[in-house]
């Protein structure tokens, strides 16, 4: 009796085993299923944006989540998601991978794993043209972001004095500056150049060379995920030495991008970000 007990107890720890491994390798399961899940997002421009003639999302991370599905041998899906929504939907399960402008953090790192670094950027501000000349000048000011964005931690800290409007994502932002809400809107240079690049009435603002933080990129996959995470630095390594990735750059910022022309003064390494391990 007392040997049976045992044997089930093992048969179970082992079938429990087996499970956690599973859940764990996102690789093979997309492989099983045919189908890889990426989240990105569907309002940022340059990056994850509805094409107004097509209504599909594309951009720079859709880019490169096709690579990546392609490279599997397996379908892309698409799910929206937002800066605040988009580490709680990859733990719940939901996607397999965020490709949404998210910079690798310390903190955030504590609960996924990150991809090499695949973009690089800095926190900037958007402003009525003339009025900000010095990070100071914005002092005591309203500014608008997006709620669970690093934007929204490197403002108050830079700026302590200032209100900081979270808004869902960053065109809601640039619309309360618009209607003037807000002194200025903030995050990465790369997103409000893209949003400033389509607004009717971009005239009226500008970009002042004020920079509060760098922004490396990651492609965010859960803790733990290892197969995964080796396959897809292995993709973007591969992306960069074959000159893909710096095509996929120009397609959408380069001379001939869609809205605003960026150096690209980056490429896709194996180097650790300085709190990496
Ligand atoms: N890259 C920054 C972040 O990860 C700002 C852009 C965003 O909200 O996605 O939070």
């Amino acid at each position: 009796m007392k040997r049976t007990a045992v044997l089930v107890l093992a048969v179970l720890f082992v079938a429990a085993l087996c499970g956690a491994a599973a859940a764990a390798d996102t690789l093979a399961d997309a492989k099983k299923k045919g189908v890889f899940v990426c989240g990105v997002k569907d309002s940022t421009p340059g990056f994850g944006y509805i094409d107004e003639k097509s209504r599909d999302i594309v951009g720079y991370d859709v880019d490169f989540c096709q690579a990546i599905a392609k490279k599997m041998g397996v379908k892309l899906e698409l799910k929206s998601v937002t800066s605040a929504s988009r580490i709680p939907q990859l733990i719940a399960g939901n996607i397999d991978m965020i490709a949404a402008t998210m910079t690798k953090t310390a903190d955030r790192a504590k609960q996924i794993d990150f991809s090499v670094t695949y973009f690089f950027t800095g926190q900037k501000f958007i402003t009525r043209k003339g009025e900000v000349k010095k990070l100071q000048d914005l002092a005591g000011k309203r500014i608008g972001t997006a709620k669970g964005s690093t934007s929204e931690q490197n403002v108050k800290k830079a700026l302590p004095t200032s209100t900081v409007l979270s808004f869902d994502d960053y065109p809601q932002a640039f619309l309360a500056l618009q209607q003037g809400k807000v002194a200025a809107v903030t995050t990465d240079e790369s997103i409000l150049a893209n949003i400033l690049a389509k607004a009717p009435d971009k005239t009226k603002y500008e970009i002042p060379n004020i920079q509060i933080s760098d922004e490396p990129y990651g492609l965010g996959m859960r803790k733990g995920d290892t197969n995964l995470v080796a396959f897809v630095n292995k993709t973007v390594l591969e992306m960069e030495k074959r000159g893909e990735a710096k095509k996929i750059f120009d397609k959408w910022f380069g001379p001939k991008g869609m809205a605003y022309h960026m150096a690209r003064t980056f490429k896709i390494t194996d180097k650790k970000e300085s709190w990496e391990k």
